[in-house]
Parts: structure tokens; sequence; C-alpha cells
């Protein structure tokens, strides 16, 4: 019998030629802070053989910029000011995403939560996002991708094969980036973390500016009560879907 690896190579492969010249085929996965979203899209590419794009890497790495040259993340006018220094470019090393900040590969210092609270707070400059944005769509039309973020869906590929809208309670949330530091020896506060998980929620879904919002035509999968495995199963399932119907 065919396993599920040659069956997923055999619906790429068509999918493919099919459209050869034509779109590539985009994957849109939104949701909120600590709802799986990273650790999902990448399996899902790993296991489809597509390009993960993790945004919110790009975001952290202008955050980074400012916290290192003293910009007060809430200092609109000097984030702006200093948003034109910023050059970001991604590459991709063995499968993994890279990200360089101004020509230096800043991928250790991304994911702190000093960095992401301050990603939260610089996200919602227009300036900061339009920047993302062109990199993003850039990056999309030149390659079939599964990217995540919070706006996807609904600003960066609108007209992207699938959408997703992954989330899961708050203390579920809390409760696994909880896990994932302890388990790095990291001392933490499983309280302050479901705070600042709250409240990056409330910031990135009340800005003007592309808020986290689940697109109309988005698949909405609450994790909280799923494993891993279910959760990927089930997203590749459904980009396995869209690819045929991209075929017909
Ligand atoms: O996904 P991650 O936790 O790395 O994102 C960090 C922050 O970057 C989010 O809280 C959000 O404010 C911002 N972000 C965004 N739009 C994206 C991706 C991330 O505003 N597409």
């Amino acid at each position: 019998m065919e396993g599920n690896d040659a069956k997923h190579r055999k619906v790429m492969r068509k999918a493919r030629r099919k459209r050869r010249s034509k779109m590539s085929f985009n994957a849109a996965i939104d949701g909120p802070a600590g709802a799986g979203k990273s650790t999902i899209a990448r399996a899902v590419a790993k296991e489809l053989n597509l390009i993960y794009v993790d945004t919110g890497a790009m975001y952290r790495a202008m955050a980074l910029y400012m916290l290192r040259n003293g910009v007060k993340p809430e200092d609109t006018a000097a984030v702006v000011e200093n948003c034109g220094r910023v050059d970001i470019t991604i590459r991709y090393e063995k499968g993994e995403q890279v990200v360089f900040l101004n020509g230096a590969n800043v991928n250790p210092y991304l994911r702190t939560e000093e960095v992401g609270n301050a990603t939260s707070v610089i996200s919602v400059i227009p300036q900061v996002r339009e920047k993302m944005v062109k990199l993003q769509q850039e990056l999309a039309a030149s390659c079939d991708c599964v990217m995540d973020g919070r706006d996807i869906g609904t600003c960066v590929l609108p007209e992207a094969q699938l959408k997703v809208y992954l989330t899961a309670d708050s203390a579920v949330r809390a409760k696994r980036r909880y896990d994932e530091l302890a388990a790095k020896g990291q001392p933490c506060d499983i309280g302050k973390i479901q705070r600042d998980i709250e409240e990056r929620d409330s910031r990135d879904m009340n800005r003007e500016v592309s808020p986290l919002r689940q697109a109309e035509d988005a698949v909405l999968v609450d994790t909280s009560e799923m494993t891993v495995q279910e959760v990927k199963d089930r997203l590749i399932g459904l980009c396995l879907e869209r690819m045929k119907a991209m075929e017909a």
C-alpha cells in the first residue's frame, strides 16, 4: 500500500506540473501568541516540501534593532525615523529560515519575552508594517510556502489558497509557553506569562492597522484540546485538499 509520504509527494508533483509558470501555492496561518502557529507551520512545510515563512521573526528583528540602539518601542516618531536604517533579509539554510538584520544573522536573539513584547508595540506602526508586508508578499510570490503571522490571510496574502485561524484558550497557551521555558531551564511565572499573552493579544487585536482577526474565508482550528500531531494532520489534510483543487 502507498504510504502517506508517497501520496503527499504525488499530489505535490501533480499540483506543481499543472501550475508551472502559474501562481505559487500559499497557505496563511494566523492566530494569537502561543497558539502553536510556528511549530505547526514548520512541521506542515517540512512534510509537504514547502517553504516556511515566519513573519513574526521579521517584526522581531525590527524590534531587536530598536532595543539594541536605545530606541524606546513606545516612541513612535523615533521608531519611524530608525525604520529606514533597518535592512531585513531572509535566507534559507538547511531548510531553516535565517533572518539577517543589516547583514548579520540575528536568529539566536529573536525569541525572548523582552523582544516579543517590544515587537507587539512597534508592530502597530503603519510604516513598520508596510516594509514587512512588501517583503512577505515578494517571498510568497516566489515560492510555494506556509506563512504564519497575524495579518497573513487578511492583508498580506488575501488570495492564499488556504487560510487557517489557529487559536487556543489563553490559559492553555500560557501553560505551553511555561513548559517551553521551563524545559530550557529559564525561571518564569505562569501568571505573568498569561498576563503578557493577554496584553499582547489585546494590542494585536485592537490596533488600527491590520488587527489580528479571523479572515472570513479562514478555517478555524482551536488547538486547546488537540495534540500537535492532530493539528498537524488536520492542516496537512487541508493543504492537500486545496492543492488538489488547484489542479482541477
Ligand atoms: O508570532 P510572534 O510571537 O513571533 O510575533 C511577535 C509579534 O509580532 C506579535 O505579537 C505581533 O505583534 C507581531 N506580528 C505582527 N504581524 C505578523 C507577525 C507578527 O504584527 N504578521
